[in-house]
């Protein structure tokens, strides 16, 4: 069965043409997966009933199921997304009240290779890449849910994006093409593959690219973060510096801000001395509550002072808010498993 969500206009035509049906009937098809959001070919109704019955011989909307959806008392939504094969991964809703976004936080990957020591994606080591039919289901997903249309994207949730890059490159194609989300409307996060990060200049990328920095020196990061020893701070500097250049965008620089360990003054020195030459907004993020790594939050009070120093540098500095912990909806907090399943 072939599976229409998350094909571009031109795969969609090809394969009715294949039935001998005509381009028209591939937009058709291709409006009411991306605009009308619809969860099956029924729903399709200015096709002729005889070409529906047809078409429903051979694909589906989507194989995907949602196996669990939670809301926290903030709006934030948790949907744990099921593939055929039966892997599962988190996928979140995000809204602002003060805002009209709708940010969805996307996985790329089911588990993660990184294995960085704050965050549970990572504890289940890596499992399989997902592809970009499965990225694209995620938002797919959401808004035949909510019947809303998601506006900003976040890959954010489980997974690498940068060691899936193709079949992320493709979703931000179709995220682009498709659902007419801009490119500067989406955001990659990574941990700081620097082969990818050089690809992704040479593309000159106009989407953000978010770097989950953690530390300033490398003794510290390589303590949380085993990418430390592979790609190094001193060869991601240059790297990050090229990106830049050529792509003349600025960048995001996340920090997760964890009790008596990055958190203090003197880090905040340092990290502002790293970032002094780089073009780069930073977003601190307090450490979210994972199971079993012994780690905290810093108090408001440091996290501020923290933030007053990086700001006294010159840059913009905001404080993720943090958003669903109480569903473990929160930054790092996706395993991709069911916890305290009420089934
Ligand atoms: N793998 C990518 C993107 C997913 S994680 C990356 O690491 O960049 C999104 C952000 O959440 C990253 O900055 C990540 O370091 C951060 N994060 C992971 N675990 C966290 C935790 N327990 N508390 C707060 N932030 C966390
Ligand atoms: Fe992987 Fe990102 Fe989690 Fe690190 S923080 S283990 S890179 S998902």
């Amino acid at each position: 069965m072939k599976v229409l969500s998350g094909l571009t206009l031109e795969e969609i035509t090809t394969f009715v043409q294949e039935m001998n049906a005509s381009k028209f009937r591939a937009k058709q098809i291709h409006n009411w997966i991306y605009s009308k959001s619809v969860s099956s070919i029924d729903e399709m109704t200015d096709l002729a009933k005889s070409f529906r019955e047809e078409l429903k011989q051979k694909a589906v909307v989507t194989d995907t199921k949602i196996k669990l959806k939670q809301e926290s008392s903030d709006g934030t939504l948790k949907y744990l997304i099921e593939y055929p094969d039966g892997e599962c991964v988190e996928t979140v809703l995000m809204r602002f009240d003060n805002r009209a976004n709708l940010t969805a936080c996307v996985s790329s990957q089911v588990g993660c290779a990184v294995n960085c020591s704050f965050c549970a994606t990572g504890k289940r080591g890596f499992i399989r890449n997902l592809s970009y039919q499965e990225i694209i289901e995620q938002v797919l997903t959401i808004q035949r849910d909510t019947g809303l249309k998601v506006t900003n994207i976040v890959f954010m949730g489980q997974g690498e994006p940068l060691l899936n890059l193709n079949n992320v490159l493709k979703a931000l194609d179709i995220f682009n093409n498709d659902f007419q989300i801009g490119a500067r409307r989406i955001t990659i996060s990574t941990s700081g593959i620097i082969p990818k990060i050089e690809e992704l200049a040479k593309h000159e990328l106009q989407s953000t690219l978010a770097i989950s920095l953690h530390a300033p020196v490398h003794q510290i990061r390589k303590k949380i973060m085993p990418i430390e020893e592979k790609y190094p701070l001193d060869k991601l500097k240059p790297a990050l510096l090229n990106y830049i250049e050529k792509t003349g965008r600025r960048i995001t620089i996340e920090y997760i801000l964890i009790k008596d360990f990055n958190s203090d003054i003197e880090t905040a020195k340092e990290l502002a001395f790293f970032l002094k030459d780089i073009k780069c907004n930073i977003n601190l993020i307090p450490y979210n509550d994972v199971t079993n790594t012994g780690y905290k939050k810093p108090s408001n009070n440091e996290i501020m002072k923290f933030k007053y120093l990086l700001e006294h540098s010159g840059k913009k500095v905001t404080v993720r808010l943090e958003r669903g912990a109480d569903i473990d909806a929160a930054c790092g907090q996706l395993s991709g498993k069911i916890k305290n399943n009420p089934n």
